[in-house]
């Protein structure tokens, strides 16, 4: 991990507040009072701007976005920084229409930015709280259904669990995924093709762990399928949300013994992969046949750290 940048999505500890979050009447008088902030969620990301998250009061928020007045709607509680607690409004269940996959976007005369346009130059504490706030807005607007029995949820309280007429509890859903970059001997970096991604666009491996997979299974797994290469040895290298729509990203470095030569792509998901080394990467960039990862993301963190292991 020398070397490592920071993930940019998990850069800060938000204290997400046990305390205040168990104690429904104490929250709802809090979120009514002046120390209550409200993040306003719309899709993939959060009204603000390049520096950050806009911070509305109830009273900011009821001016700027005239619909959140008559929120009956619980507004998930994020949790605290100092004297002030954090709140996700989420504006999609107050009637705006779903934006599309654009990286900024207008909302009522408002600036909309998705986590992953700016957030890496965020404040780390700004970050995390806009990927909470888009991770449970996101997972309240899609798990409507109790899973045990079918019935409709509601949400309740802090906005983080939600019940079901027959009483069932239900939690928000995170899908863990493994990314990881793979360098051989010569210490070069192997990025491939994804067939659904647009020409150019390289990156490292990732995939979903699947139902009873040791994260360490699901690496040697991915590789093997993907480029039909055996991880020598792999490093845990740290963790971000990706909640788009609810992915936790497992991020590991990894070494093999092998060159392009010895890559035999799936040819289903992967169109083509290939090592590079630090200056062919640098070049392909630079001429444009190679574009770079979204800066948020963490292959844009894994690659950044190779290249400054020079
Ligand atoms: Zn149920």
């Amino acid at each position: 991990m020398a070397n490592f940048r920071a993930l940019s999505l998990a850069r800060s500890y938000l204290d997400r507040d046990a305390v205040l979050r168990s104690n429904p009447a104490a929250l709802r008088e809090f979120r009514a009072g002046s120390l209550a902030r409200f993040l306003l969620v719309h899709g993939r990301g959060v009204v603000g701007s390049d520096v950050g998250p806009r911070y509305f009061t109830a009273a900011q928020l009821r001016e700027s976005f005239p619909r959140a007045a008559g929120d009956d709607v619980v507004p998930p509680y994020l949790g605290h920084v100092g004297e002030l607690g954090y709140f996700a409004v989420d504006a999609q269940s107050l009637g705006a229409t779903a934006p599309g996959r654009a990286s900024t976007w207008e909302l009522d005369g408002m600036t909309v930015e998705a986590l992953t346009l700016h957030a890496h130059l965020w404040g780390g504490l700004d970050a995390a709280l806009a990927a909470a706030a888009v991770a449970i807005v996101t997972n309240n607007r899609t798990q409507r259904f109790c899973a045990t029995c079918g019935a409709s949820l509601t949400p309740v309280d802090d906005g983080f669990h939600a019940r079901c007429g027959n009483g069932h509890v239900v939690f928000p859903r995170t899908d863990p995924a493994i990314i990881v970059a793979i360098t051989n001997q010569a210490d070069e970096m192997l990025l491939a093709h994804n067939r659904a991604w647009k020409d150019g666009r390289y990156s490292v491996l990732a995939g979903f762990v699947e139902s009873g997979e040791p994260l360490e299974a699901a690496v040697r797994r991915e590789v093997g399928e993907e480029v039909a290469l055996d991880v020598q040895d792999m490093t845990y290298v740290g963790s971000q949300p990706w909640p788009f729509p609810r992915s936790l990203m497992l991020a590991f470095e990894a070494r093999v013994e092998a060159t392009t030569a010895d890559i035999r792509v799936d040819g289903n998901e992967i169109a083509t992969a290939r090592f590079f080394s630090r200056a062919e990467y640098r070049e392909a960039v630079a001429a444009g046949t190679v574009g770079l990862p979204t800066p948020t993301s963490v292959a844009a963190s894994l690659i950044d750290a190779w290249l400054r292991r020079e």
